[in-house]
């Protein structure tokens, strides 16, 4: 026993001597360090790994602001593809890709989750929710995803059809799913992006036009159990409240129909956390319906409609709240990113947040108190004078702006001075960059009395335009302007901008290679000084731009990234003045980086001829009946006056063999291709009338053609 001891001490000592020769010799390679799991510390502080991009506005303060400066206005003309990835749909493409470590985490169309190497763009592993596609019209905004968070080894994933998912980040299994509606049966939707703080995750909330009630909920990132939820409107008022604001809240609604009605107030985009304060903020939307009287509320402020709210991180109390439109009366959402900035006022450090909403003034909040601090007009607004500083309000013309019981032409329209294509501010310029628009609308009161809300269908509260005229159509897109604004927030004035001839332009992103980089609603990806607004560079998309782009590092080089993918309510409703640039839908993540010679395959631009039309066989009262109903149930996606927005179908290319299934395609015989069924909602003869209303508009597309060459269009459901 003793021997066998010895003989094992000295082969262990032989061993020893061997390992230290080696070591004396080549010393083996140090493993690579394996990275700390992303948690809230790591998140908060971001700016300490440069490379990464840890959370949609890449940290907490949403600034969407990269610190790396390899990629510069000196050498930003060499940028070039470094790699693309299709994505499986070509349907609007909102989110921004997060990157931890080499990795990269996005979405696109239907919530599918892509994981995916950073250097190279090689598909790592995909996560499809399954999001049934059908649903596709259970939002107002296309089945768009805003992205993901990651923490604690998990990728959480808002999905469309209301549930919140935790993906294992390593291998894209599901770790665990929750319903994150609230039982009511409501019609709901998710779009934004969830945040990861602490041991919570938020996620919001969406579907204030077809009778949502908004609300924030955190869940345990462990377990997916609800830990709060902070509802954003009261509820039924023989229910006790389900949080004391909104026994404050209720003093604002004068009427009785809200409660009814879901009341909106929606969270469906911006969601921002401060360490420091311990605080969340985030905006809410509209209420339903957008128009006062039609919700019954000719006078009431309506809170927390078209707020900033901001309440504790880890109990969901209420702390303040900033009512940017009281009484809101024009789908003024309060959703647009929030940017949390550190600032000199009047001498005077300053802790602000930042908001350029869909309203058209630029607001200064003090982010601990939630007082205001200074709101000016970015963009051209006519519906208030100003805002009033000693009482906070917006002062409405409403001379002007209350188009309640007769039309009026209003700046902002519904698409907002500023949507929710996320705006970026630079520390090192002190400037905010607002992907802007300038769009007057023209909105109008039901023109039939006694209209309903209606459950599942848009309730605006008013009919929407029907400019049947091409030379009308031709002047409202030629009073559309895009712009890219460069905002001195302390100032509140414009340092520069840039113009563009569409609306519906991507988000920005601005990095201390003194760049701002931003796509294109007419398919490009464009770079601009930062201090001076000059082009410096830009590469074709093949596609519109909606999404935000950003930066990373891996091995030492600088990628600038984004997800090109048209899409969004504009494509969908708008027409020929969405389809202006004529650029179809292709989902792709572009990647560039210095000296990257990747190509992008040629777009698919076919021109599609008209069909063999068939002849129209109803009355005039028939076709009105049927342009009525289609404007009420098919416009919000098809397009006003039928005419296609380049996104989905144009149906006045329809051919025979679909007008001949047109009542199964109706009734839900293509809800796997999106096209939602409309099952029990019409009469046999309202479907043909929708459909002889069709056939009717692809003879005007004919006269309106003549001799012209066929335009591009989307191809037909197949
Ligand atoms: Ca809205």
């Amino acid at each position: 026993m003793k021997a066998i001891f010895l003989r094992h001490l000295a082969l262990a000592g032989l061993a020893a001597l061997t390992v230290g020769c080696q070591r004396n010799s080549t010393p083996p390679p140090a493993p690579a360090p394996t990275p700390p799991e992303v948690d809230s510390a790591r998140i908060a502080a971001v700016d300490s790994e440069p490379g990464n991009w840890l959370s949609t506005g890449r940290g907490y303060n949403e600034q969407r602001y990269s610190p790396l400066d390899k990629v510069n206005s000196g050498n930003v003309a060499k940028l070039g593809l470094a790699w693309t990835h299709k994505l499986d749909i070509d349907r609007g493409v909102e989110a921004t890709p997060l990157v931890v470590d080499g990795v990269m985490y996005t979405t696109g169309a239907y919530s599918i989750v892509y994981a995916l190497n950073a250097k190279t763009g090689e598909l790592l592993w995909k996560y499809d929710p399954q999001v049934p596609r059908g649903k596709s019209g259970n939002a107002c905004c296309d089945v768009v995803n805003r992205g993901v968070a990651v923490s604690q080894g998990k990728v959480y994933l808002a999905a469309f059809d209301g549930r919140l998912i935790a993906i294992n980040a390593k291998d894209g299994t599901k770790a665990w799913e929750v319903d994150a509606k609230d039982g009511s049966g409501r019609t709901f939707a998710l779009t934004g992006a969830p945040l990861a703080v602490k041991n919570l995750v938020l996620v919001g909330s969406g579907g204030a036009e077809y009778n949502a009630r908004g609300y924030i909920s955190a869940y345990d990132n462990a377990t997916g159990k609800l830990a709060w939820r902070f509802y954003t409107v009261p509820g039924d008022p023989a229910k006790p409240d389900e949080n004391p604001a909104l026994t404050m809240a209720r003093k604002t609604w004068t009427g009785d129909q809200y409660w009814k009605q879901g009341g909106g107030g929606t969270v469906w985009n911006s969601i921002a956390y401060d360490p420091e304060t311990g605080l969340i903020y985030f905006g809410t939307g509209n209420g339903v319906s957008w128009n006062k009287l039609e919700r019954g509320e000719p006078d009431g402020d309506n809170l927390f409609i078209s707020s900033i709210v901001a309440v504790k991180a880890e109990t969901g109390e209420y702390a303040w709240h900033y009512q940017e439109t009281p009484n809101d009366n024009w789908d003024y959402d309060a959703c647009a990113n929030i940017v949390l900035a550190d600032v000199t006022l009047a001498g005077q450090p300053r802790k602000v947040l930042l908001h350029a909403p869909k309203n058209g003034f630029f607001y200064v909040i003090d982010r601990k108190t939630g007082e205001l601090l200074s709101a000016e007009k970015f963009a051209p607004t006519t519906w208030a004078t100003h805002v009033d500083l000693k009482t906070g309000r917006p002062v409405v013309d409403q001379k002007i702006a209350d188009w309640s019981r007769s039309a009026k032409v209003i700046a902002p329209g519904p698409f907002g001075a500023h949507n929710w294509q996320p705006m970026s501010f630079s520390p090192k310029t002190g400037l905010v960059y607002i992907p802007a628009q300038e769009v007057a609308s023209l909105m109008a009161p039901h023109a039939k009395p006694g209209f309903d809300n209606r459950e599942g269908v848009w309730n605006i509260g008013g009919d929407l335009p029907l400019p049947a005229d091409p030379k009308v159509v031709e002047q409202i897109a030629g009073s559309l302007k895009g712009r890219l604004i460069a905002w001195d927030p302390v100032a509140q004035k414009q340092v520069w901008s840039q113009e563009y001839r569409n609306i519906w332009n991507g988000g920005t992103l601005a990095t201390a290679g003194n760049l701002v980089f931003q796509g294109t609603a007419d398919g490009r990806v464009v770079a601009y000084s930062a201090d001076k607004g000059e082009k410096l560079w830009e590469s074709p998309a093949n596609s519109g731009v909606m999404a935000g782009p950003m930066s990373y590092e891996v091995d030492g080089e600088q990628y600038v990234s984004v997800m090109a993918g048209w899409g969004g309510v504009f494509p969908l409703i708008g027409g020929a003045i969405a389809n202006y640039a004529k650029v179809r839908p292709e989902s792709r993540v572009l990647t560039f980086k210095l000296g990257g010679s990747a190509s992008l395959p040629a777009p698919k631009h076919e021109p599609v001829p008209l069909p063999e039309l068939q002849e129209v066989k109803a009355d005039e009262k028939t076709l009105a009946h049927g342009a009525e109903l289609f404007i009420g149930n098919c416009a919000q996606c098809h397009g006003l006056n039928v005419v296609g927005g380049g996104l989905i179908p144009d149906l006045r290319y329809l051919t025979p063999d679909k007008h001949a299934i047109f009542a199964g395609i109706v009734a839900g015989a293509k809800a796997d291709r999106g096209m939602p069924s409309f099952a029990g909602r019409f009469s046999a003869e309202d479907v043909e009338a929708i459909r002889q209303y069709i056939i009717q508009r692809s003879h005007d597309l004919k006269t309106e053609l003549g001799s012209q060459p066929p335009t591009p269009v989307p191809a037909t459901h197949s």
